[in-house]
């Protein structure tokens, strides 16, 4: 058989325009399994004959659209035309497109009438389509450049993609999240009463460039949560002007203001609720992590279990058991002196305990260890504890273990330790930017249209 395409174009003003794109041929007695149905190849062909035609209906509608002049209805007179080159998703066309004369109306009092106008310049300022550059961004945010340019090529019939170019576009794209000041509606009713953004923060470490003096490069990774909409940032801020500004506009774009209560959940790294702190500008609350916590009463926990459990050990077992029993309870609801007043007890009972039995020693040196470790880690963060059980009970939360996430699909999909591939602080920085646009579904066609 064989298969002829046709489109067929409608424009406004009733007129009708067929094109051929091509035809397909599947001589029946020679089907082999490669040639069934509709392969990519022919797929990408047709695809590419079709934006043609598409395009070159649309410019010339819009030429003409162009032509009547606005003030006065008469048709201007084409001055020249001009050839475009159009980079598409579908392919890299040459159009053309005309210049049109002033009006004879609209001459200024001196009689000059100003350069012949484009009607179609200011479509694609950077000769490509917005899809195409979204695309490029996307997969170089998730790919090696040039992997990236292969996927693209493997399945649309676009131009040939170079990974400098998809480099540039992801630049571009990053450039222009950046600046936007864009922000979402916010109901004006909904401050008053609203309970506030919760900002989870953490960071995330990779490999720098080796002429930047310096192994690693830290990413700040985070969510921040409002009572019904979430998202996601990423930044270095090594590459930004004020990095606090960056995290400003998108706490903004979440409908924050300065009337609203921000709380931070991060992991004891003072730099991250700071950062958070500039970008508010005030006062913020900053809760340490509970799974962070709970990880280090767990280390006291079993420190002790395995002390009490050596054969050589002289002590009261109870003195030592009460204690690690109770401070998870403790900390869980906020009880913070109590807990380390039952530390430092834990402390002088190891040191206390005066064995012969080398296992026993060492087993009491160990939850020593344990607890000062504990103990300087609620030191440090005394400010940050907070009732963890009530705050749970009330729906809240207590660990920035969704921050972790965003470690894992910002930083470390693309730029991990495992992908072996060193960076710059501007490079790390556009690829955060695009790659949290892209997990919010910021850079679909459907957003950028709401938008
Ligand atoms: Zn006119």
């Amino acid at each position: 058989m064989d298969v002829r395409i046709i489109v067929e174009t409608t424009f406004e003003n009733g007129t009708t325009k067929r094109h051929r794109l091509g035809c397909l041929s599947r001589p029946f007695r020679r089907t082999q399994p490669e040639g069934f149905g509709l392969l990519l190849e022919d797929a990408k062909t047709i695809l590419g004959q079709l934006q043609k035609a598409i395009l070159r209906d649309q410019i010339e509608e819009i030429s003409e659209a162009g032509r009547i002049c606005p003030d006065c209805g008469t048709v201007r007179a084409i001055h020249d035309y001009r050839s475009r080159m159009l980079d598409t998703l579908f392919g890299r066309f040459q159009v053309k497109a005309p210049r049109i004369r002033r009006c004879g109306c609209n001459a200024r009092s001196d009689g000059v009438l100003g350069g012949p106008l484009s009607p179609l310049a200011h479509f694609f300022p950077d000769r490509s389509t917005p899809e195409l550059q979204r695309l490029q961004a996307e997969f170089g945010a998730r790919h090696s450049f040039r992997e990236a340019a292969r996927i693209l090529e493997t399945f649309l019939p676009c131009a040939k993609q170079v990974n400098t170019s998809v480099r540039n576009r992801l630049g571009k794209v990053a450039r222009d999240i950046c600046d936007s000041e864009l922000t979402e509606p916010v109901l004006a009713e909904a401050t008053e009463d609203a309970p506030g953004v919760t900002v989870f923060v953490d960071g995330a470490h990779i490999r720098c460039r080796p002429e930047y003096q310096k192994r690693h490069l830290d990413v700040v990774v985070g969510k921040i949560e409002s009572h019904d909409k979430c998202r996601r940032f990423g930044l270095v801020q090594q590459a930004v002007l004020s990095p606090a500004c960056q995290l400003r506009k998108d706490l903004r774009a979440l409908g924050w203001d300065h009337g609203k209560v921000v709380t931070v959940i991060s992991d004891g790294e003072p730099a991250l609720p700071n950062l958070v702190r500039d970008a508010v500008g005030g006062k913020v609350r900053h809760i340490l992590d509970w799974w962070h916590i709970s990880m280090r009463i767990q280390h006291v926990e079993n420190a002790v279990k395995g002390l009490l459990q050596i054969g050589g050990f002289s002590g009261i077992p109870v003195l030592f058991k009460r204690p690690a029993e109770t401070l998870r309870w403790y900390l869980w609801h906020g009880k913070v002196m109590t807990a380390t007043t039952s530390l430092q007890w834990l402390m002088v009972d190891c040191a206390r305990l005066n064995t012969d039995d080398r296992m026993a020693a060492e087993a009491a040196q160990r939850v020593q260890a344990r607890c000062r470790d504990l103990y300087s880690y609620l030191a440090n963060n005394m400010d940050s504890l907070t009732d963890y059980g009530r705050r749970y009970r009330a729906g809240l939360p207590i660990s920035s273990s969704r921050a972790e996430g965003c470690v894992d699909d910002i930083g470390n999909t693309r730029m991990g330790k495992r992908r072996r591939m060193r960076w710059s602080p501007k490079g790390a920085h556009r690829v955060a930017v695009v790659r949290a646009a892209v997990l919010d579904g910021r850079l679909t066609g459907a957003y950028q249209r709401a938008a």
